[in-house]
C-alpha cells in the first residue's frame, strides 16, 4: 500500500483475513482439522499468487509457507501442497531469470520440506508417548484413572441415548496393608502387577480394566442387568482367588458393582458400586455385592 501497488496489497489483505477468520473459527468451533487444511489451502494458493503478482521479491515467503504447511494439517497433505506450490512458483514466468536459480530454489524447497516433514514426525511421536505416558499406570500398564473417568463419563452418555447398558465393578485387594507389612512392599507391587495381569486375560470384548490407585481396579463392562454384572463379578472374584498367590498364600479380592442408572455425574454411579464394596467389606471379604441385585455370592 505504501509504495502504491495495490493488486499486491489486495492479495496480502485477503490472504491476512482469511488466515485470521479460518482460526477465529477454529477457536470458537474446537474444530481445528478442517481449518487447518483450509489454511493449507490459503497459504500456498496465497503464496503462489503473492509470486505471480510481485516476483522474485516474495520468494522467500515460499519456505516459510513449506514449513508451515506442517504444522497446520496431516503430514501427506502438507507434503502435496508443497509439491504443487514448489512446481507453480519455479514454472512462473519471471520469478527465476537464470536456471541455476531455478535449480537453486528447487533444491532448497525439497530441503525444506524434507526437513519440516522429519521435524513434525518427531513432534507426532512424542505427543503419543505423553499421551501414552498420561493415560496408562507405570506399575500395571492398565488404563489410568483419568482413562476411567472419561470412559465413565462416555458410558453416562451413552445411556442417555439408549445405547448400551453398562456395569461397573470396583475391586479391592483384600487385608493389603499385611501383605506390605510382612512382607514388603515391593512384594506388594508385585502383587498389584499380578492382579492386573489377571484382570486383563478375564476382560472380555467391550469389557475395559483402570487401576484406579492404590490397590483398587475399576472395570467397565457391557452387561444386560444386574444378573450380567453379578456373574461378571463372580467370575472374577473366583479367578483372582484361584490365581493370585503373594508370599503368604491366596491373595482374595472383594468387589462392588453398580448398573449405570440415571445419574447425572459419573461420581454419583461410582459411590453406588463403592458402597457396596464396602459391604462385601463388612460381609467378611472375597465375596461380591452387587446394588440392586437380588442376592449376594459369597466365597
Ligand atoms: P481391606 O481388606 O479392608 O481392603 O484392607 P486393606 O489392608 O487392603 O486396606 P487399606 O485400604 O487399609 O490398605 C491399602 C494398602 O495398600 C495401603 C497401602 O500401603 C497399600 N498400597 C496402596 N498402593 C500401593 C502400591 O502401589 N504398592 C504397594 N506395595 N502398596 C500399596
Ligand atoms: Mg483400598
Ligand atoms: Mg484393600
Amino acid at each position: 500500500m505504501a509504495t502504491g501497488r495495490w493488486p499486491a496489497a489486495a492479495v496480502d489483505l485477503a490472504i491476512a483475513l482469511l488466515i485470521g477468520g479460518t482460526v477465529v473459527h477454529a477457536l470458537r468451533s474446537g474444530r481445528a482439522v478442517g481449518a487447518g487444511a483450509f489454511l493449507c489451502v490459503v497459504n500456498s494458493i496465497g503464496c503462489a499468487v503473492a509470486c505471480a503478482i510481485i516476483g522474485p521479491t516474495a520468494a522467500p515467503w515460499i519456505y516459510l509457507v513449506l514449513m508451515t504447511n506442517f504444522f497446520i494439517t496431516g503430514a501427506k497433505q502438507a507434503i502435496a501442497f508443497n509439491l504443487l506450490l514448489t512446481a507453480t512458483v519455479l514454472l512462473l514466468p519471471g520469478m527465476y531469470s537464470q536456471q541455476i536459480d531455478r535449480v537453486s530454489a528447487a533444491v532448497t524447497a525439497a530441503l525444506v520440506t524434507l526437513f519440516a516433514y522429519l521435524f513434525a514426525l518427531r513432534v507426532s511421536s512424542d505427543h503419543q508417548q505423553l499421551e501414552e505416558l498420561a493415560s496408562l499406570d507405570a506399575l500395571t500398564g492398565l488404563s489410568n484413572r483419568r482413562m476411567m473417568e472419561s470412559a465413565l463419563d462416555e458410558a453416562l452418555q451413552e445411556r442417555r441415548v439408549g445405547a448400551r447398558h453398562y456395569g461397573l465393578l470396583i475391586i479391592d485387594i483384600d487385608h493389603f496393608k499385611d501383605v506390605n507389612d510382612t512382607y514388603g512392599h515391593a512384594a506388594g507391587d508385585a502383587a498389584i502387577a499380578d492382579l492386573a495381569a489377571i484382570l486383563k486375560f478375564e476382560m472380555r470384548r467391550h469389557d475395559h480394566v483402570y487401576r484406579f490407585g492404590g490397590e483398587e481396579f475399576v472395570v467397565l463392562l457391557v452387561v444386560d442387568d444386574h444378573a450380567g454384572l453379578r456373574a461378571a463379578s463372580e467370575r472374577l472374584r473366583q479367578a483372582v482367588r484361584n490365581g493370585l498367590r503373594g508370599p503368604g498364600g491366596r491373595i482374595t479380592v472383594s468387589l462392588g458393582g453398580a448398573m449405570v442408572g440415571d445419574e447425572e455425574r459419573w461420581q454419583d454411579w461410582f459411590s453406588l458400586a463403592d458402597a457396596a464394596l464396602y459391604q462385601a467389606k463388612n460381609g467378611g471379604r472375597d465375596s461380591s455385592v452387587i446394588v440392586g441385585a437380588p442376592d449376594t455370592v459369597d466365597g
